[in-house]
């Protein structure tokens, strides 16, 4: 008692590695979850397949979908254009007086097929689809590695062809060559930003042209002859399908100890996963508020277009459970339920990377292994663009993650005017409901393998479990 360093942890604020103060039973915990987690991870690469995933969890855990005319049960969810996924466990208190949300986002960049993307390049004799690329990506990383096919195709009768190609063994893959070195003197001369450039990201299809008899662009020919034989589509089928291609192969573990997981998507799946397994959690007699959780579309856009969060879809929703719930739904009583609600913005935010230090300031930055990331702001220069969480709501979040026992950590994105970046929390803050962000820290954002902290990992879980149950 009395030595400075005493005085220190006392009166001083420091974080905690959660390696170092955690229990054994936690450790292992934070292991076991992780494993469930890379599951999903590699299951899910899409929207829409995470939109199935979480389906099948929720009817799993007894939730069934909501129905506003007819109440069945106080365990509901909703899914809106297969982009969106709302669910709600029923508390004992009025909706009216306001919901606990947790809203994520689970769209993640990504190399879009374009909608007219087949064409033979006549000089090298190979079949290519020409791409347009989906979110803030570094083009360069998605460069000369393996990628998978995944989406939907809408054929002529309606019918819903669902694409996953190269994620099995026996299933080729996918590959946009990048520029060899020995060749490369004028790209190395170029700016990062343009050494590769949005018309080098053409992948290639196929190279066997179809030879029983003398055919124009016979390659790209055979290319639709095999689509036609396995999908039983044509060319036009492209038009209106919507086909990504993202990295190939399952989440893995990283580092000796196998404390992080590499995986794609981290960026938002890592929140996705941990509020769906937090909600999964639920009783609907032990809680007082209302829990939501909201899966968003279109967040790395932006949020734009009707499965966005700034579209209509959660105020639909909550409208619907009001009058499920017998509760008054006129447009007053929704305005209050969101007036008096508060949400976590779930989003991940940038880890310190040891290879690149400088764009951070360490004091108010996330280190990976001590705890999920509590923001109070995001945005770019002057705050410009970002929902600033009140103090007070601030305060009593941190009340609530001590009193749980949450490792967490006070996290901004970097320092100051190095660039900046946003959530949907400014989206949601329109309901004038209190919102802050909350999340993983992940380093290398944005790259096809992002690495998170098993430790982070299982932090954000029991963050999100004890907003909903206590928030
Ligand atoms: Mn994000
Ligand atoms: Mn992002």
């Amino acid at each position: 008692m009395g030595s400075k360093d005493n005085k220190m942890k006392e009166l001083g604020y420091e974080r905690q590695n959660f390696w170092k103060t955690s229990s054994d039973k936690e450790k292992k915990a934070a292991f076991k979850f992780a494993d469930e987690y890379k599951e999903f991870l590699s299951e899910c690469k899409t929207v829409r397949e995470t939109v199935e995933f979480s389906i099948k969890a929720l009817e799993k855990g007894k939730f069934q979908e909501l129905d506003p005319n007819n109440k069945k049960g106080d365990k509901l969810y909703k899914i809106y254009r297969q982009k969106n996924v709302i669910a709600a466990v029923i508390g004992k208190r009025p909706i009216a007086e306001g919901l606990n949300i947790i809203a994520p986002h689970i769209d993640t960049p990504r190399v879009d097929l374009k909608q007219n993307p087949l064409y033979e390049d006549s000089l090298t004799q190979l079949g290519m689809l020409r791409t347009h690329y989906y979110g803030g990506i570094k083009k360069y990383q998605w460069m000369s590695i393996p990628l998978a096919l995944h989406g939907v195709i809408i054929k002529k009768d309606g019918e819903v062809l669902h694409i996953s190609i190269g994620e099995n063994d026996d299933e080729p893959v996918f590959v946009m060559p990048d520029l060899l070195p020995h060749l490369a003197a004028d790209q190395y001369a170029q700016k990062v930003g343009d050494a590769v450039k949005a018309s080098h990201m053409n992948v290639i299809f196929n190279s066997i042209p179809y030879v029983d008899e003398k055919q124009k662009e016979a390659i790209k020919l055979n290319a639709l002859m095999i689509l036609n034989e396995r999908y039983g589509i044509t060319e036009s089928d492209f038009l209106s399908a919507e086909l990504e291609l993202v990295p190939a192969g399952k989440a893995r573990d990283a580092g000796i100890d196998a404390s992080l997981v590499a995986g794609y998507g981290h960026d938002d799946r890592v929140c996705s996963y941990t509020s769906l397994a937090a909600i999964l959690e639920l009783k609907p007699e032990n809680i007082d508020k209302t829990a939501v959780i909201f899966f968003t579309d279109k967040e790395e856009v932006g949020s734009e277009g009707n499965t966005g969060a700034r579209s209509a879809q959660f105020l639909d929703f909550i409208a619907d459970l009001l009058k499920a719930n017998g509760e008054p739904y006129d447009s007053y009583t929704l305005r209050k339920a969101m007036m008096n609600s508060q949400i976590i913005s779930a989003d991940v935010n940038a880890a310190i990377n040891p290879n690149f230090p400088s764009v951070h300031e360490k004091d108010n930055a996330v280190i990976m292994g001590h705890g999920v990331s509590l923001t109070k702001y995001t945005g770019a220069r002057g705050k410009s663009g970002s929902n600033d969480a009140n103090a007070e709501f601030v305060a009593k979040m941190i009340r609530l993650f001590n009193e749980e026992k949450v490792n967490w950590q006070m996290g901004s994105l970097g320092a100051v005017d190095v660039g900046g970046g946003g959530t949907i929390a400014k989206f949601l803050a329109v309901y004038g409901a209190e919102v802050i962000d909350c999340g993983t820290g992940v380093v290398g954002m944005h790259a096809p393998w992002e690495l998170i902290s098993k430790a982070d990992l299982y932090s954000t879980f029991k963050a999100y479990t004890s907003f909903l149950k206590k928030g």
